[in-house]
């Protein structure tokens, strides 16, 4: 979602004259889109701030007094921590949270006013109440497999979780407004689309006959769509998963075998505290589910290990869903209690060396689960959909349905067709293979 909301910032700013670098020393302005959802994340911010602090000072140092470095904090931290930022780092122009940057080209024009010669600081992390994507205007690239928001924010409140706070509450665009952006990216050389929202399967926008429709029935539409060759969505939540949804996956051969459906642990007990809103029992029903509807399906999860209260015994049990379920790949993460949420201020926290050590645990199953089942492509034949180049000359890379990355000999004429290869070997990381 970060990314997507990156690519818009860069098409709001793009009219005003802005183009984009990968070097900080020639940016005149900065904007770090950051993630507020662990600690280490919210630390990288404070620590790519020091980094860009020293290219403004340097700047300032050599005399170029036209060109001194905007910084602005974009994204959750803003939205969270607000002013505050600006107390830490004195040297931060802008602040501004993940619903309110359609307003960036005002907010810099405020900035780059200077006042006796000082800039004003602008702060702006309101949730307006006309949503921020009637505002955004459409890109002129894209990639070939391209993000595309429908729904964000959250009600949920699990009690590990502060997106409920930063991205605000659920809403869900259009589906009129979301089915003309897929064309025009189609239009501009995407060929696949991943449909975004905190949780995504929790879409209920406005269709196009005017009644509510699902992310099932929004998938039906955009499966109709001339050039679109694959269909994928994230985030999902077990609660939301629903009739249309599983017939989305039995009837709509462009909507990928792949599913990340994030479970965070495999105990009743710590899901139960984790407010999650179902047990384990539940969630192996869906994935059967999926199953029937889908028997090629493959899946992911996030996983949270030590939460508040976690014994070993419940940590067993999620090792024990894991081997039940054989995900395809997997993310996991120690807890990290986040200001203002419930979990964090409960007094069973567990110790960081058993976080660590769990996590250590939960990761080489993960792991070998992963290796396991890119094994079983060996000998299969997949359709891989080539987009990028490879690490080295002459080779690309592209990723089969499950995600996985192939690497095969060639040229960007192979970008955007979807190859048939036959898999030779299941790596770790990545599968290798014949194009057929
Ligand atoms: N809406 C999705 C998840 C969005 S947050 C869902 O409900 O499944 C992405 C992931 O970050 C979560 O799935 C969770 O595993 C992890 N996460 C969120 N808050 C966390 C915290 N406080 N500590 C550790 N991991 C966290
Ligand atoms: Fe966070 Fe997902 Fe729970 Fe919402 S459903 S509070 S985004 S973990």
């Amino acid at each position: 979602m970060n990314v997507y909301d990156g690519q818009k910032m860069a098409d709001l700013l793009k009219p005003h004259g802005y183009a984009l670098t990968e070097i900080p020393d020639d940016a005149d302005v900065a904007i770090l889109n950051t993630c507020h959802i662990r600690e280490k994340a919210e630390h990288k911010v404070f620590s790519d701030l020091g980094r860009l602090q020293v290219v403004k000072k340097n700047r300032k140092d050599s005399g170029d007094n036209d060109h001194d470095m905007i910084i602005a904090v974009g994204g959750c931290v803003g939205q969270a921590e607000g002013e505050e930022i600006t107390r830490q780092a004195p040297y931060v122009n802008m602040v501004f949270g993940p619903q309110s940057y359609h307003r960036l080209p005002e907010m810099l024009a405020q900035v780059e006013q200077k006042v006796k010669g000082k800039r004003r600081k602008v702060i702006d992390t309101e949730f307006p109440t006309i949503s921020k994507f009637d505002s955004l205007p459409k890109s002129d690239e894209t990639p070939i497999s391209a993000f595309l928001s429908i729904q964000e924010g959250c009600d949920k409140f699990c009690h590990f979780c502060v997106v409920p706070y930063t991205r605000g509450a659920e809403y869900s665009r259009p589906a009129k407004a979301i089915l003309d952006e897929a064309k025009h990216l189609l239009k501009i050389g995407a060929k696949e689309i991943t449909l975004l929202g905190q949780n995504v399967n929790g879409y209920h926008g406005q269709g196009l006959d005017g009644s509510e429709w699902s992310l099932g029935r929004l998938i039906y539409a955009l499966a109709e769509l001339d050039g679109l060759k694959r269909i994928r969505y994230t985030t999902s939540h077990p609660l939301d998963m629903h009739e249309e949804l599983y017939n989305a996956h039995r009837d709509v051969e462009m909507l990928m075998p792949f599913l990340h459906l994030p479970v965070q642990s495999g105990s009743d007990r710590i899901l139960d505290a984790m407010n999650r809103k179902h047990n384990v029992a539940e969630y192996l029903n869906i994935i059967e589910k999926l199953r029937n509807a889908r028997p090629d399906i493959g899946f992911s999860s996030d996983f949270i290990v030590g939460y508040p209260g976690e014994t070993t015994a419940d940590h067993q049990a999620t090792l024990e869903l894991v081997k039940n379920i054989g995900y395809a790949q997997a993310y996991s993460f120690k807890y990290s209690p986040r200001p203002g949420t419930p979990a964090s201020i409960l007094q069973t926290q567990v110790p960081d060396d058993i976080k660590s050590s769990r996590l250590a645990e939960l990761q080489d199953l993960i792991n070998i689960q992963q290796l396991k089942f890119n094994q079983l492509m060996i000998g299969r034949t997949l359709e891989v959909l080539f987009d990028r180049d490879g690490k080295l000359p002459g080779q690309v890379l592209g990723k089969t349905p499950y995600m996985q990355s192939v690497t095969l000999d060639g040229d960007s004429s192979l970008f955007g067709n979807l190859l048939r290869v036959n898999i030779k070997h299941g790596h770790g990381n990545s599968l290798s293979g014949e194009r057929i």
